[in-house]
């Protein structure tokens, strides 16, 4: 509203001003009007009287011109008029009576300068303007001839006239028509600044209203409705405006409530805008981070990248990072800053991870928070951060952070919920590459095949199809068993037995990739997962095994030889069971309905083959 009062303020004084000016421009005028009119007056009546003086004394009659000269007096603006004799006149006709005498010095300085004067004199009860006019001796044709009488040359001064008229009415007229003026100019002013604030009110009411509401959403508030009463097109930019920020209100809430989840504990921010982008930022960077860790070649190289972040990123200079062995209970070194060398645990740590408070709890250990919090920590000096995260039920990390300064741990303390994230963007990452490392694990293979084993399965298996159900990968499972296989054993003798397994395992490693999983899973049955393969390929995979080891030629003796048959059954993950292991059993199923109906011949899972007597089926 202040800037209201500024604004009829301002108009008021534009319009006093115009005002003003106004009353000035037509006072001066109407003086200047006034004046010239009197001296124009004045001029007229100097010439009637020339006139009529010389008609007086060319009729012969100048003894009657006393008459004459009062009767021209006898008006109410003619306030004195009197004539004066030049000298020469004075010489020839004498001093004339009384009104023709000087009377004063101007009269003497026209007579002896030969030029009209005039002059206003102001006083409280009126105005005066005299103006006295000299008479110049002329000769002109229709004229009467001054040198016919008067005893002067041509362009001498005869005399003159003077006169003082009243202008104290126009002075009166000029201050009641400004007076006119000013009052109009006021009810002008009024209805102005009337109008104005009228039609000026609503859209000042409207801006302040604008400026509440973008105060608010400043603060992440855009529940602010707009009203005003402008209407017309102000009326359809607070509608328009309404629908921003109803469309922000909605936007910034679901950003708001997506970003809580992220950043648990953390948004309590005045400027969520702000606060958004830090996170958006945040989110950036981790995603960047997760980027380049899902290439890395291994989990040391993964923990290094940890370890740069938390210097780089979060300035940390004093930190230690340890993983910890869930099923051994062992905890490993993995990283520690050069200024500090050596760890602030006990020892004995390393030897039952279970002494670490932080990794026992599960909880973070602030040791501010209470005094010797951890009692494994040796260092009397340094305040502690230590922060426990799980990777799987295999491994889990510790991140114990440093410092002498107390007020450090404060600092530190509020990058916590930030660490965690980049820790939770490695997580997926970590468990791949320990799972990897187990594929790589001798005791998960079978000697004699090299394919992975039964234990493998066991071990292994869920955490990868934990994975294949977040990426919805899918796995085409195949049983395969030789037929009559006892029959080599019982025939040949086991060695023989062992070449024919040898030799399926060959077809089984030539016909798979690297994403696919040749398990050992018995005697003489094999497991074969293929990854991410379609319902025609994976069926042309296993013709291709079945038919290559049917054409394998075993030599069993002196012109004896062997061949062998295989079965196969299939089932596809998660199409056919929504875990591995449904789907391994039902694979099993169909390898059976292959062996009950002929051997030698590939099956697909069908759900009636697995059904109970009362028609349901279950695993
Ligand atoms: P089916 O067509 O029904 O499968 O008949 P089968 O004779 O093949 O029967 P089964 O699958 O039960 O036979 C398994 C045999 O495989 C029993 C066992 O002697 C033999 N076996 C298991 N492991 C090995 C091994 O490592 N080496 C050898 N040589 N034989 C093995
Ligand atoms: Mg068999
Ligand atoms: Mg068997």
């Amino acid at each position: 509203m202040q800037t209201k009062f500024k604004l009829l303020a301002i108009v008021t004084l534009m319009l006093l001003g115009l005002a003003i000016a106004t009353i000035i421009n037509v006072s001066l005028n109407f003086r200047d009007y006034s004046i010239n009119s009197a001296i124009d007056k004045a001029k007229m009546t100097a010439t009637i009287v020339k006139d009529g003086l010389t008609a007086h004394m060319v009729n012969g009659i100048m003894d009657k011109r006393e008459y004459f000269l009062q009767q021209i007096s006898a008006n109410d603006e003619v306030k004195a008029l009197w004539l004066v004799r030049g000298k020469k006149v004075i010489d020839q006709y004498g001093k004339g009576f009384n009104d023709e005498t000087m009377r004063d010095a101007i009269d003497t300085q026209v007579i002896a300068s030969g030029k009209m004067f005039k002059k206003i004199t102001e006083k409280a009860d009126g105005a005066i303007l005299r103006v006295t006019i000299p008479y110049k001796a002329t000769i002109s044709v229709g004229h009467p001839n001054c040198l016919a009488c008067h005893n002067v040359k041509r362009g001498d001064t005869l005399g003159a006239i003077s006169m003082e008229f009243d202008i104290s009415s126009m002075r009166n007229t000029g201050l009641i028509t400004i007076l006119k003026i000013l009052g109009i100019n006021l009810l002008f002013i009024i209805v102005a600044l009337f109008l104005i604030n009228y039609y000026i009110t609503p859209f000042l009411q409207f801006f302040s209203d604008l400026q509440e509401g973008i105060k608010k959403a400043y603060k992440g508030d855009f529940t602010h409705e707009f009203r005003s009463k402008a209407g017309g097109e102000a009326g359809e930019v607070v509608s328009q405006i309404n629908t921003l920020f109803h469309k922000m209100h909605q936007a910034f809430g679901e950003i708001r409530v997506n970003l809580a989840t992220f950043a648990t504990g953390r948004l309590h921010s005045d400027d969520p805008l702000y606060e958004a982008k830090t996170i958006i930022n945040e989110l950036s960077d981790i995603y960047k981070f997760k980027k380049t860790i899902e290439l890395d070649e291994n989990k040391n190289v993964v923990y290094s990248r940890i370890k740069d972040i938390l210097i780089s990123k979060f300035e940390l200079t004093h930190f230690a990072i340890y993983e910890i062995n869930n099923k051994h209970n062992k905890r490993n070194l993995i990283y520690i800053c050069d200024t500090q060398l050596e760890s602030i645990c006990d020892d004995k740590v390393d030897d039952d991870a279970q002494q670490c408070r932080a990794h026992r709890t599960g909880s973070n250990v602030i040791s501010t928070e209470f005094q010797e919090l951890c009692k494994t920590c040796t260092a009397d000096d340094l305040h502690y951060i230590c922060l426990p995260f799980t990777i799987n039920e295999d491994a889990s990390i510790l991140v114990s952070i440093t410092s002498k300064a107390k007020a450090d741990i404060a600092k530190f303390t509020s990058c916590i919920p930030s660490i965690k994230n980049y820790l939770e963007a490695a997580k997926p990452v970590i468990e791949s590459r320990i799972l990897m490392e187990k594929l790589h694990d001798t005791s998960l293979r079978d000697g004699m095949t090299n394919l992975y084993n039964r234990r493998f399965l066991e071990e292994v298996i869920d955490k990868i199809m934990s994975q294949a159900q977040r990426g919805k990968e899918t796995y085409h499972v195949m049983m395969i068993d030789i037929d009559f296989f006892k029959m080599v054993n019982d025939t040949y003798g086991h060695d023989v037995g062992d070449t024919v397994i040898v030799a399926l395992a060959k077809i089984l490693k030539e016909n798979t990739r690297e994403a696919d999983l040749a398990i050992r899973y018995g005697g003489e049955e094999f497991l074969v997962m293929l990854h991410h393969a379609t319902d025609d390929g994976a069926l042309q995979v296993a013709t291709k095994i079945h038919s290559a080891f049917a054409q394998l030629v075993f030599d069993v003796g002196v012109n004896e030889k062997l061949q062998k048959t295989m079965s196969i059954g299939m089932a596809k993950f998660p199409i056919d069971g929504d875990t591995i292991w449904k789907c391994i059993k039902y694979a099993d199923t169909a390898l059976y309905e292959a062996k009950n109906t002929g051997r030698n011949k590939i099956v697909l899972f069908k759900p009636e083959m697995f059904e109970n007597d009362d028609g349901s089926t279950d695993y």
